[in-house]
């Protein structure tokens, strides 16, 4: 029920209309960290088919206003393959990933592999097959269990506390 509590918190909404809402991650694994929930029960995006065509242009462009209002920050706008939290949610998240609460490599691949399937690329896929390409369990295994990388150079950091320490030369840039 977490999501769903926190849908219904107004504490937790940064945006609201007549078909989604706009939530603060409640565990953020970067300086800016929000979900976009559509009202409609939606499990998960296991759930979507070609109905749902409208719903996700809206939810795209809903998360693309938002992140106009942090200029200074680059973001990245997408779903997990296997996502873990019952209701559809599109996560939005900025690149520092400077968080206290991104702790495992888990974590961060799920962001920064395969595993974290761009908006785009799914509003895409439903505009022109109809349908989204699941991605299947084993591979949604293999790409969290992938050695850590850095996002944003060569370096591959052995643990994920050397990859946050890392991640901080990068932080000024906020790119
Ligand atoms: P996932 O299902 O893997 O796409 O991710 C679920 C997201 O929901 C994670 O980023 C969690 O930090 C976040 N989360 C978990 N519980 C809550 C909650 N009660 N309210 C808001 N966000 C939550
Ligand atoms: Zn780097």
């Amino acid at each position: 029920m977490g999501l769903l509590n926190s849908m219904a918190d107004p504490k937790c909404i940064i945006k609201e209309d007549d078909t989604v809402v706009v939530i603060k991650d409640k565990y953020p694994k970067a300086q800016h960290h929000f979900l976009v929930l559509p009202k409609i029960n939606i499990p998960s995006i296991r759930h979507i088919s070609q109905e749902h065509n409208n719903l996700l242009f809206h939810m795209d462009k809903i998360a693309n206003d938002i992140v106009q209002k942090y200029k200074e920050y680059k973001f990245l706008i997408g779903y997990h393959a296997m996502p873990s939290m019952h209701r559809l949610h599109l996560h939005i998240i900025s690149s520092d990933f400077n968080s206290p609460c991104l702790k495992t490599k888990h974590h961060w691949n799920s962001f920064n592999t395969p595993y974290f399937i761009p908006s785009k690329e799914i509003v895409q896929q439903l505009k022109e097959s109809g349908k989204i390409q699941a991605i299947a369990p084993d591979k949604c295994k293999e790409y969290l269990l992938r050695p850590l990388r850095c996002h944003k150079c060569s370096e591959r950091p052995e643990t994920i506390r050397m990859l946050k320490q890392h991640l901080l030369a990068h932080v000024t840039q906020k790119e």
